[in-house]
Order: structure tokens, then sequence, then C-alpha cells
């Protein structure tokens, strides 16, 4: 079937939210990936930070068939080993402490974290919350209106809670938005669907520092950034300081879907019996891909290798002189290139054209996000190849071939 019917099914068949992506992807084999004509292609996208161990992972397969052939589903009217062996995990990760909730997706992570920053907030007569503005917390309506994306919000607003916006990175705004009326500060370690936009050292700590003084709860949304991603299980972890509420999601899978959220201390028992719950949550298949994850992540020792390859990377990108280029941001295998305004989606698309699949994340951001297992040839044939690509780049917008361009804008509208 050729790449062109699939498209024209697809449009066909699906609301019309994503548009059209550009490319389907039939196959994968550790970072690479092959599409429906047989090209293929290093993927340094990773199904949005998603597929830590890559395509194809001979033990994650392995892990994920052998459950479905055992015990496929529970429900959470019964234990499955899977479960309780992950959360101890998660648990031995974070320092021996927390108090795991299951859930199958990011935005249903964040969903558990505000409504435990309800209740508390109800309890204690504190009544609003605080975010950033540009963050990105999910687009079910809680973790929608904890989102500071106004082209994402706008349409499904007025929300049902009170949440302020500061801008990220900000301490002294932060520091002035939150007091003991504050139920919760919602923020993520580095604004991912924003670019990868890192906060000045330190913020974490000041953000800490602030609700501590202020009896807020620190909620970190690590959805994005854990398990691996900045070269450190959290990213949080580099800054030497504890959220009272943490969320996973992504990476922690190896492309099944799975969420967490871990509250602290007593924030981990704010809960009551039947107050949360979740059909799914829990899966036992998902839980054997996550010990998988970790498993392999802690055998193979990829820490030390995402933070290896990842300074590689961005380096190797830094040091291209061009005029689309104004420079990287970004820790571990977890980057951005910064572009001329306007060039992300033609970077993409020329990217694409070269074999290598990258996110325009915004107009003048593409977003690296790849496998954790991504060797250093890989990440250097990206580099080597980058100069060409931006090249190709910006000729494809003076020759205003527009051809490029409308299916690389069409795939940076679609996000997660
Ligand atoms: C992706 C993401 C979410 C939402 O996760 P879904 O699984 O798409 O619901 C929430 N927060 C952050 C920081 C994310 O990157």
């Amino acid at each position: 079937m050729s790449a062109e019917d699939l498209r024209k099914r697809y449009e066909a068949a699906f609301m019309p939210n994503y548009g059209v992506p550009p490319l389907a992807l039939v196959a994968g084999q550790g970072s690479v990936v092959w599409d429906a004509g047989g090209k293929e292609y290093l993927d340094l996208i990773a199904g949005i930070a998603v597929s830590s161990l890559g395509h194809a992972h001979e033990e994650l397969g392995e892990a994920v068939s052998n459950q479905v052939m055992s015990l496929a589903h529970t429900s959470n009217l019964f234990i499955n080993e899977q479960e309780v062996v992950l959360a101890e995990k998660l648990r031995e990760l974070l320092g021996g402490e927390g108090r795991v909730f299951l859930a199958n997706s990011g935005t249903e992570a964040n969903e558990c974290a505000l409504k435990l920053a309800i209740k508390y907030g109800k309890a204690n007569g504190r009544t609003y919350f605080v975010a950033a503005e540009n963050g990105f917390h999910g687009r079910s309506m809680g973790a929608l209106s904890l989102t500071g994306k106004q082209a994402i919000r706008e349409p499904f607003g007025p929300f049902a809670i009170d949440v302020r916006f500061v801008p990220y990175g900000d301490a002294d705004a932060l520091r002035e938005a939150v007091t003991d009326e504050c139920a919760a500060v919602f923020l993520e370690p580095a604004q991912g669907e924003a670019g990868v936009v890192p906060p000045p050292d330190g913020y974490f700590a000041a953000v800490r520092e602030i609700c501590d003084a202020t009896g807020a709860l620190f909620v970190a949304d690590e959805i994005q950034s854990a398990i691996g991603r900045t070269g450190a299980w959290f990213a949080h972890q580099h800054e030497g300081v504890r959220p009272d509420i943490l969320t996973l999601a992504k990476g922690l899978g190896g492309g099944l879907p799975i969420g967490a959220c871990i509250g602290f201390g007593p924030y981990g028992e704010l809960f009551a019996k039947g107050d949360h719950g979740s059909t799914f949550g829990g899966s036992p298949v998902a839980s054997a891909a996550a010990l998988t994850v970790l498993w392999t992540i802690e055998k193979e020792n990829l820490l030390d290798h995402v933070t290896a390859v990842g300074t590689l990377l961005k380096d190797g990108l830094a040091g291209i002189d061009h005029p689309l280029l104004a420079g990287v941001r970004g820790r571990g295998l977890w980057l951005a290139a910064v572009l001329a305004p306007g060039a992300g989606p033609a970077v993409e698309a020329a990217a694409r054209e070269a074999g290598f699949l990258v996110n325009a994340v915004q107009p003048d951001a593409i977003r690296i996000a790849p496998p954790l297992i991504l060797t250093r040839e890989q990440a250097q044939s990206f580099v080597d190849a980058f100069p060409a690509i931006l090249d190709a780049a910006l000729n494809a917008n003076t020759d205003g071939n527009t051809d490029a361009n409308t299916d690389a804008d069409a795939a940076a509208l679609k996000e997660d």
C-alpha cells in the first residue's frame, strides 16, 4: 500500500486534530526506522521522547509478550506482581520514598497530581494554583487548565479551577504569585513543548524554598524529562531538590502507555480509599515494559551514556556556523536547535529528506529527543549532515518551495 494512499485514508477516517502526518512508519530497529516506501531514517525524536530503548528491543518484546501470554490485565480489583515490583523500583530510584499511583498517560498522571493538590487545598483553605506561561501539562480538562500555552487552552476555557500563570524561570515572579492561599505550583524542569527551554540554574531550588515558605505543594511535571532523558533518572535530581509530587510518563514504558504520579511524605497519603482510580492503571503489561526499561538503563549504564552522547551532539551542533542556526539548548538527549524565526518546519522537512526524524516543536526550534541508546556514531552522523540540512532548508525557503513546507507545517501542528 502506498504512503499516499495511507495518508488519504488517514485523512478521511480520523478527526482533523493532528492534520495528516507526513510519513507512515512501518518498522524500526534500535534508533532506526523505515517508512512505508522503504526509506530509512535515524529516529531523533523517538515518538516524542518515548521510545527510550529504541525500536524492536528484544528484552522489551519478550517481557511484553510473556506478560500478555500469561496475564494481560487484572484491573485494580486484583494485585499483579509487575505493578508492585515497578512501584518498589520507582521508590528505590527516588531514595526509597514515595507512594505511587499508576496511570496510562502523562495527562492522567497530572490529573492525579491535581486531585491530590485540590484535596490538600480544600483541607487547608488554599484556593488557587500557579503554573508557568507556555508550560505544557496535557490535554484533559484538568491538565489543560494548568497548561500555559494560550493557543491550546483558549478554545476550551473557562476552566473550573483558578490557575495563575507566571513567566517560567523567574523566581521573583513566582515568589510574588505564591501565597499561603496557593494549593500547588506545577512546573516542568525544562519546558519541553515550549521548545526544550531550561530555566536559569537554581530555579528548582528557589521553587522548593518558595513552596516551603508558603506551604504550597511543589508538583514537578517530569513527564518528558524523567527516566534518563537528561542523564539523570529524574531532572530534578540535578538540583538536589525533591518535589512534593512528581509525575512521569513518556519514557517510562519504552513505547507502552503508562504514567505515574508519586507523592512524597504526607502527600503520598492524601487520597482515601475510593478517591481515585483507573481501570487500566497498573497494567501488568505496561508495568513489565517499564521494569525492562528501568533495568536496562541500569544494566547498560545508560545515564552516563546519555550524558556523553548528549554532550557530543550538543557541542557538535553548537559548533556549526550557519545563518539559520542561532544556538543549541537542553541537556542530555533532550535538546533543541534554535533556528531563525519560522525556519523550524523547513529544517524538519529537510532533515526528513536527508534521513533524520526531528520535530519542529516551535516555529524557531527543532527538538532532538532520540532513544537513549543512540550511539556516538549515529549522533555524529547527524552533526555531520546538519550543515547540508540547514542549506537545503534555506534554499527551500528562498525558492519559495512551499510543497515541503506545507507538509512540515502540518507536522509542526502535531504535538502531544
Ligand atoms: C507529553 C507531556 C504531557 C502529556 O502527556 P500525554 O501522555 O500526552 O497525555 C504532560 N506534561 C508534559 C511535560 C509533557 O511533555
